[in-house]
């Protein structure tokens, strides 16, 4: 069994603490850090101003707060970090020596879940199982390294802002959306549990998750190149009606390069593409 450290640097309000959570795996295999991604480490303190999430000393991503008081901070805390890795057999998790979850792997084939030509499809009309937890799919982080690599050589900086998400994120995530802005307005651009595709490890937001990503030279070149590495701009402009959520120029979603390609090239959705709909 392996016990992995790893220091997790928050910037609370004046002062710095320094946090460390272990995890340890059910085999032997040796893992490397450059296969992380941080998810969240959420709101255990209400009080602090913002956090930033590193990977080998590199920040990845970084959330704002308002000094409010966040609605299933246990839960965010609990959830912590996901990795990629599909032959784990179980994962623990820890704080300050605490263990807090243990989720188990049994290899098992999911049967309940709806693909069309080979895609996983998640919309309002198909959900994932609520124990579906693959972690973010080792092929599209592959891909998108590729990809911030090749924008990095342009001037340009592309980054993840989220990427897997659990059932039981998704499920704080879109309870807080719902208390902030009411259900119908919540529906157009937050998944209910089970609903996202942030679940499926196949999808990731990018940058500032904001309509004016869509105006940045970033935003620019994702859209127009992003097929090249077999992602698709998930929720297009005008499609809000077929998808079943607004524009979001932030969120992609990996389909294969072939897919991608024919995708962009015809101006559909993917719904559209696959023939569905997502009410
Ligand atoms: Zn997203």
């Amino acid at each position: 069994m392996k016990d992995i450290r790893i220091g997790l640097i928050f910037l609370i309000g004046a002062g710095f603490f320094v946090l460390q959570g272990n995890i340890e795996y059910g085999y032997s295999e040796q893992l490397s850090f450059n296969e992380w991604r941080y998810e969240s480490f959420e709101a255990a303190f209400p009080h602090k101003e913002y956090e930033s999430y590193y990977v080998d000393g590199k920040r990845t991503g970084q959330k704002r707060y308002n000094g409010k008081n966040h609605e299933g901070a246990v839960s965010w805390r609990i959830e912590g970090y996901e990795r990629v890795h599909p032959n784990k057999e179980y994962e623990r998790k820890y704080l300050d020596g605490i263990k807090t979850s243990e989720t188990r792997y049994t290899g098992k084939n999911w049967n309940n879940l709806f693909f069309v030509k080979d895609i996983l499809v998640v919309n309002k009309a198909y959900p994932l199982p609520a124990d579906y937890y693959p972690g973010l799919n080792p092929d599209v982080l592959q891909a998108f390294d590729q990809m911030s690599n090749d924008a990095k050589a342009l001037g340009l900086n592309i980054y993840l802002s989220s990427g897997f998400r659990s059932y039981r994120l998704q499920a704080d995530i879109y309870k807080n959306n719902l208390n902030i802005y009411g259900q119908s307005v919540a529906d157009t651009f937050s998944a209910r549990p089970g609903y996202s595709e942030h679940q499926t490890g196949l999808a990731f937001d990018l940058n500032t998750i904001s309509d004016s990503f869509a105006k940045t030279k970033e935003g620019v070149w994702v859209k127009n190149n992003c097929h090249k590495y077999g992602f698709i701009i998930r929720y297009p402009e005008g499609k809000q009606g077929i998808t079943g959520y607004k524009y979001e120029p932030w969120h992609l979603r990996y389909v294969g390069i072939g897919n991608a390609e024919a995708i962009f090239n015809s101006g559909l959705c993917l719904e559209e593409y696959l023939g569905l709909t997502s009410p």
